[in-house]
Formats: structure tokens, C-alpha cells, sequence
């Protein structure tokens, strides 16, 4: 047998839909660059078949996929072994198989995004006082990160006051950290909410459609950062507001690239190419701009 008869190993990301998704670009480039024998597909699996989807996985010898839109929530449930951090975050996006009774979920996206910080600005998060945008799915992985890594305070604001609660009362029971709240319609949101702030999180879908913003511009102070998780347009309104007031600001694209990064080392246990990965999700996404 030559080597271009082993098979190769199985990856790949499991959402419905999922014509849209980036990973394939991201991590066929990684594995490339590390010149790994492995394949990263993509496949339609509506919520209802998600169990099926990743007892077949297992069956087939895959080492991992991701999961996005609806999947994510429903996997809890369905994987042998959750780690902390999915738990906590309550979503898997990352699942790795290692045998019989062995499917295991893990969150990605908190960490990626703690690593796009540290690559950013060459500091950790560590004593900042922060703004979170949003209780949703993103906001929860990028709570429960910010509290392990440290920071000062955290305020939450969102339209949905179950969620905010929930997620205030986790952040409480889970990671012992006592985080305030408030239940707005952003882009209003009260003063007080923003005394003392040195970082801004935007993590409500608002800028995605290249207009709205989730914050006032007057509220945004010189000595703030910005996070933007949007990552489409690449200068959502947000960075554009910041960027006028001489703010330090980044979108999510970089969270994006270190949540498939950590995804990538999980599966190979070797160092993800970052460069590589931004490189082909930057024209991926430059594709998808121009209509392709
Ligand atoms: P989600 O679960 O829908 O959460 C968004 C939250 O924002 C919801 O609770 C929503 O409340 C709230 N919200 C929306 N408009 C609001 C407004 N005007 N005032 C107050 N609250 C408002 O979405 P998600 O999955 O967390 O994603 C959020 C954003 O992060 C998306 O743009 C997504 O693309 C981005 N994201 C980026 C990355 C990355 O790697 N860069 C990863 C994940 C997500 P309602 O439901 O009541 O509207």
C-alpha cells in the first residue's frame, strides 16, 4: 500500500445550513501547512439527527467535528463526556471522539477569543472592567472566559431579561463571579453601566447588517477597547464609531480564527498554523463579499 492509499482522517462540521461555513477553508489550510493526511467536510444535519450524526461519526473512525447553528445546545445532551467549560458555556461547538463511550464536547469559543485579546494587544485580560453586549450564546462563552482569566467586573446588558438572569445567576453558581446586569434596548442602555469601563464586547448580532450599532457613540470613552464579534462586514458600524474616537479597536474575526485553532490542536495535538488559518479565512471571507 502506498501512502496515498491510507485513508485519511475524518473531520468536519456538522449545522444546518451549512453552505455558509468557513471552517472547511480554515482548517484544510491548517492541515496542509502541517502537511497532516486529513479531510474536513461539511455536512447537513438537521437537530433531530444529531445524535444519529454522531454515533455514525464515531462508528466511521472520525477524530472530530465542529458544530454550529442549531446544533450546538442540543449536543449537551447527546456527547459521553462534557468538559467544564462546555458545561459552563452550555453549547459544544468542538467534539472529539476517542473511542467506544468516548464523544467529547468542548467550547472553543471563549478561549479563542481570550487568544485574539492576547494577540491583538500583547496583554491578557486580567483587572479590566467590561461591558458585555448580549447574554446569548456568544456572550456565555465570552463570560465564563473573562471571569476565569480574571477581570475586574463584568456588566451584561440584553434585551431578554430570562437570559441576562440566567446567565448572571451561572456566572454566580459556576464560576463564583458576581457579574451586574441590565435588561435594555440597545443601543440605549443606562450611564452607569459604563462606569469605569476599559473594554467593550459587542456580542448581539447588531452590525451584521453594516448599519445598526449596539452602543451610542457618545458613550464610548478614549481609554476603551473594543471587541466587535461580528466579523461581517469587517468594519462593522461599531469599529467604524471607535475607530473615529482613536479607539483600540478588533472585530471577531480573530476570535473566529483561535476558536478553529483550538479546535485543530484538540484534534492533531499539534500547534494550530494560525497565519495560515487567518490567511484562508480572510479570502474566504472576500469571497463571500463579493457574492461568491
Ligand atoms: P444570540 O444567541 O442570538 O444572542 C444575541 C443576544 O443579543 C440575544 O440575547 C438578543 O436578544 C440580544 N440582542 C439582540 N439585539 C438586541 C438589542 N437591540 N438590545 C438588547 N439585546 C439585543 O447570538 P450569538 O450566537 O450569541 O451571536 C451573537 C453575535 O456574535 C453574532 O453576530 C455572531 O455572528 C457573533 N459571533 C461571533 C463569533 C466569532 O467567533 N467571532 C462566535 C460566535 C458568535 P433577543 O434574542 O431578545 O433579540
Amino acid at each position: 500500500m502506498n501512502g496515498r492509499d491510507i485513508p485519511p482522517v475524518l473531520t468536519g462540521v456538522f449545522g444546518d445550513p451549512i453552505a455558509h461555513s468557513l471552517s472547511p477553508a480554515m482548517q484544510t489550510a491548517a492541515f496542509r501547512r502541517r502537511r497532516l493526511h486529513y479531510v474536513y467536510l461539511k455536512f447537513r444535519v438537521p437537530a433531530p439527527d444529531l445524535q444519529a450524526a454522531l454515533r455514525g461519526a464515531a462508528l466511521l473512525g472520525f477524530r472530530g467535528v465542529n458544530l454550529t447553528i442549531p446544533l450546538k445546545e442540543a449536543a449537551l445532551r447527546l456527547v459521553d463526556v462534557l468538559t467544564p467549560v462546555a458545561r459552563n458555556t452550555g453549547a459544544v461547538n468542538t467534539v472529539t471522539f476517542g473511542g467506544p463511550g468516548r464523544i467529547e464536547g468542548h467550547s472553543t469559543d471563549g478561549a479563542g477569543f481570550l487568544r485574539a485579546f492576547h494577540e491583538a494587544w500583547k496583554t491578557g485580560v486580567r483587572g479590566e472592567k467590561v461591558l458585555l453586549l448580549g447574554a446569548g450564546g456568544a456572550a456565555r462563552s465570552v463570560a465564563f472566559a473573562l471571569a476565569s482569566a480574571g477581570v475586574r467586573a463584568i456588566s451584561l446588558c440584553d434585551l431578554d431579561g430570562k437570559r441576562l438572569a440566567r446567565l448572571l445567576r451561572d456566572l454566580r453558581d459556576r464560576a463564583k463571579f458576581r457579574a451586574r446586569g441590565a435588561q435594555c434596548p440597545l443601543p440605549r442602555i443606562d450611564d452607569r453601566m459604563l462606569d469605569g469601563v476599559t473594554l467593550v464586547v459587542n456580542a448581539t448580532p447588531l452590525g451584521m447588517d453594516g448599519r445598526s450599532v449596539p452602543l451610542m457613540p457618545g458613550l464610548l470613552a478614549p481609554a476603551m477597547r473594543v471587541v466587535d464579534l461580528v466579523y461581517n462586514p469587517a468594519v462593522t458600524p461599531l469599529i467604524r464609531m471607535a475607530r473615529r474616537r482613536g479607539l483600540r479597536c478588533i472585530n471577531g474575526e480573530g476570535m473566529l480564527v483561535h476558536q478553529g485553532a483550538l479546535s485543530f490542536e484538540r484534534w492533531t495535538g499539534r500547534r494550530a498554523p494560525v497565519a495560515a488559518m487567518r490567511h484562508a479565512l480572510a479570502a474566504a471571507l472576500r469571497r463571500r463579499r463579493r457574492g461568491k
